[in-house]
């Protein structure tokens, strides 16, 4: 057979190994190719006298991380195309066949007369998990870096190869659902445990295992395909399935919002596929499929989780000129809260670190934080004690600034003062090499600023990590006036290195991401003092999408924290830079009442000893006035805390603050939970229109105040009818 793809050979004993090893890639993806293949495959096993079963393996350190999304972004430009040239119906129809032909090409393999098996080592998810679905058999490796999965929900997407159904007739429905929803990678042993897979073995007999089971079950089928079989939590209309789906609604409804139309999609495919024969139940969720893949949900996802970020990750803002840095040895400069978190991140990825601080003590603690962090690993049995003793040795803790001598790169997190800082950077500039880049983790201090105390401000970069740095996978690099590209490089290369993902962005006061998030902030903060009850506003940042409401969140990142920063913008700003009511909440939360935020179990919520936090009933008090709930719009609260980040963004984006919309929304999903589904900040704009936006703004301007007041650009946008997608795709053509 002449195969690009896979690898076929077979056996004495008539087993065939298809092993799937796509060349030139270090993953294997589902791509038409790869499709037609193994439909060839099939016909060959089945035509084959000789072949008895067949084993489907890989070549790679993994399995498949599944479809390729680009593919499937191909085939809505398709319909798009298709839908003005020869009308809707017949778009529909040909998208309905192409993105079927995966879920038809499964049942083909799944009914073919003789017994496929998966073997499985490392990642298996999405749509190469719905391969081994459609295996009789499945086997994985008991490796650590084992994982199968559906994430798709995560890109907003369902599983349209056949996954909803196969393992709802598997699970137990409530957990098929749950894996489901949220996108669950899941280990070996819980795998077998719940019916989605049948054995756990060593990686070296996996093979063996999986053939061994083919020659003694030359005649497998599938349990759906047999007489008389029975779904796990029995059927749909029983008293079982009605202990089920009931509370299935209700935990969708809690979980999403309503917001994720994949997550509906999964919800109505397995409720309505349950009921029926598997054909029909294929053809069920191929319609959903089709479906959801045409909705804006799905399409903003796939561009800013997916391509987007892959793109920044792969260095799309990196000057090409600069040849790769040869990063080997960095220093950390304050071992306090963040820095202990970035010396951990740096040294887990293999990089040497010297910590320093202004004492032994200071910089032996903040390494001790990543003797906490590897251990919580151990525990969780994802890390080994060898690697927790190498990772440490690769941590210097000092209090000598001389042994940041020959590092590449300086990261300093020290006090958030300008005195103290400059005084860094002199002592720093004065043993390092002229070579070393310098990246202050400042949250407010704008770089160029900083970098005046530098003797070499093209070195001089900000590298703005966000906390907990373990955590979040966001990284500012912050572009001062002077900062030259070999230090961009640099930067990008570090970030690349950590495995977070980068995005780029001129100076200003906040940057990007604090700038956007201190406004949902703000919003709520005023929405308090408007006299909404708390708990509606808390939900209202909930139903519009965000991890949590914007008290909450100010509660966790600390509300002297949010005082400091209205007051130096006071200061620096003048008294119209701040509103009056938000000013007078915090003074009133921090200084009237001591209320700090999670850090001193008093803030918005109250957090006892035992039990959930739970709103602080002070509030009513405080703000004096509370409005009747049933005349509170809740529609227009959601509207609020989405439209007054977006706006933010779309003025840094004016400003040459961010430069690229891909930033902007990755940046506003990765960096502070801006909801999901939009795809982002500016993708929320897009998708809306910029008309119709600016007339939201105006309308709340209106009702609201000055704050909404859309800017020149947007009102720009609104007339030409530009989006900031077509018009930065555009400018790069
Ligand atoms: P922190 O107070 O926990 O840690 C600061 C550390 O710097 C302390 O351990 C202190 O001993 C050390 N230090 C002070 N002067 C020093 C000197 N001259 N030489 C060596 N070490 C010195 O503060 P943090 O929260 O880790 O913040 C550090 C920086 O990171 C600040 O610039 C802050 O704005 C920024 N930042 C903080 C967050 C956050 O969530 N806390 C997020 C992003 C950025």
């Amino acid at each position: 057979m002449n195969l690009t793809n896979f690898r076929f050979e077979t056996d004495a004993d008539g087993i065939a190994v298809a092993t799937w090893d796509m060349p030139g890639r270090s993953m294997n993806v589902i791509t038409p190719e790869v499709m037609e293949e193994l439909d060839r495959i099939v016909d060959k096993v089945v035509s084959d006298e000789a072949i008895k079963g067949c084993v489907v393996t890989s070549g790679k350190e993994s399995f498949s991380g599944g479809a390729d999304l680009t593919m499937l972004q191909g085939l809505r430009d398709l319909y798009v195309k298709l839908a003005k040239e020869k009308g809707e119906a017949v778009a529909l129809q040909n998208f309905f066949d192409e993105s079927r032909k995966l879920s038809l090409l499964y049942r083909k393999l799944e009914t073919c007369g003789k017994p496929f098996a998966a073997a499985i080592h490392g990642v298996c998810l999405g749509g190469a998990f719905e391969l081994s679905l459609a295996c009789q058999y499945r086997v994985v490796s008991d490796d650590a870096a084992t994982r199968v999965g559906l994430p798709e929900i995560k890109v907003g997407l369902f599983p349209g190869g056949g996954g909803t159904q196969r393992v709802a007739r598997l699970m137990q429905t409530g957990d098929a659902l749950q894996m489901m929803f949220k996108g669950e990678q899941v280990k070996p042993l819980p795998a077998r445990n719940s019916g989605l897979v049948h054995a756990v073995v060593p990686r070296a007999e996996l093979i063996q295992n999986a053939k061994d089971w083919l020659k003694a079950n030359p005649q497998a089928t599938q349990p759906w395909d047999q007489k008389g079989f029975k779904l796990p939590s029995n059927k749909v209309h029983s008293p079982a399935g009605m202990q089920i789906w009931p509370p299935a609604n209700a935990i969708y409804r809690r979980e999403t919002n309503d917001n994720y139309p994949a997550a509906r999609a999964i919800l109505s495919a397995v409720y309505e596929g349950l009921q029926l024969p598997i054909d029909l139940a294929l053809k069920v969720e191929s319609r959903y499929f089709a479906k959801i893949l045409r909705t804006k949900e799905a399409a903003s996802m796939i561009r800013s989780l997916f391509v987007s970020m892959q793109e920044l990750n792969k260095g799309a803002r990196r000057p090409a000129d600069v040849p790769p840095s040869k990063l080997k040895k960095v220093g950390v400069v304050g071992a306090g809260f963040m820095g202990a978190g970035i010396a951990y991140v740096t040294a887990l990825a293999g990089l040497e670190v010297v910590l320093v601080d202004r004492d032994i003590e200071a910089a032996e603690k903040g390494k001790a934080h990543s003797h906490k962090l590897v251990s919580d690993q151990i525990m969780k049995g994802r890390a080994k004690t060898a690697d927790r003793d190498a990772l440490l040795a690769r941590i210097k803790a000092s209090a000598d600034y001389a042994d940041l001598k020959g590092c590449d790169l300086i990261v300093e997190a020290v006090f958030e003062d300008p005195k103290v800082k400059a005084e860094v950077i002199a002592k720093v500039e004065a043993v390092v090499g002229p070579r070393t880049i310098f990246g202050s983790n400042t949250s407010t201090l704008p770089i160029t600023g900083l970098a005046q105390s530098s003797q070499r401000p093209k070195n001089f970069i900000g590298i703005h990590f966000f906390s907990p740095v373990e955590k979040m996978l966001l990284v500012e690099v912050i572009m001062a006036k002077k900062t030259g590209k070999k230090a961009l490089a640099m930067a990008l290369d570090f970030v690349r290195a950590i495995r977070k993902t980068p995005i780029v962005v001129n100076d200003t006061r906040g940057f990007y991401a604090n700038r956007c998030v201190g406004n949902y902030l703000r919003e709520g903060h005023l929405m308090l003092m408007e006299g909404v009850p708390p708990a509606m506003i808390e939900a209202a940042g909930k139903q519009a999408g965000m991890p949590v409401g914007p008290l909450s969140l100010n509660d966790e990142v600390a509300i002297d924290l949010a005082l400091k920063i209205v007051k130096a913008t006071k200061a620096q700003l003048g008294d119209a830079a701040v509103d009056p009511q938000q000013e007078k909440l915090l003074v009133a939360m921090v200084e009237t009442n001591g209320r700090l935020g999670r850090k001193n179990r008093k803030g918005f919520y109250d957090y006892p000893e035992s039990g959930p936090k739970r709103l602080w009933p002070g509030l009513a008090d405080l703000v004096g006035k509370r409005l009747d709930p049933d005349s509170v719009d809740m529609e227009e609260l959601k509207q609020r805390l989405l439209v007054t980040q977006a706006l933010e963004a779309a003025k840094t984006y004016e400003e040459g603050v961010v430069t690229d919309p891909r930033e902007a929304d990755v940046g506003s999903i990765i960096g502070f939970g801006f909801a999901p589904f939009t795809g982002g900040t500016l993708s929320y704009i897009d998708n809306m229109g910029a008309a119709a936006f600016v007339k939201l703004c105006e309308r709340l301007a209106k009702k609201h105040g000055e704050r909404f007041k859309p800017n020149r650009l947007l009102k720009r946008m609104a007339r030409t009818g530009e989006s900031f997608y077509a018009t930065a795709e555009a400018k790069a053509a």
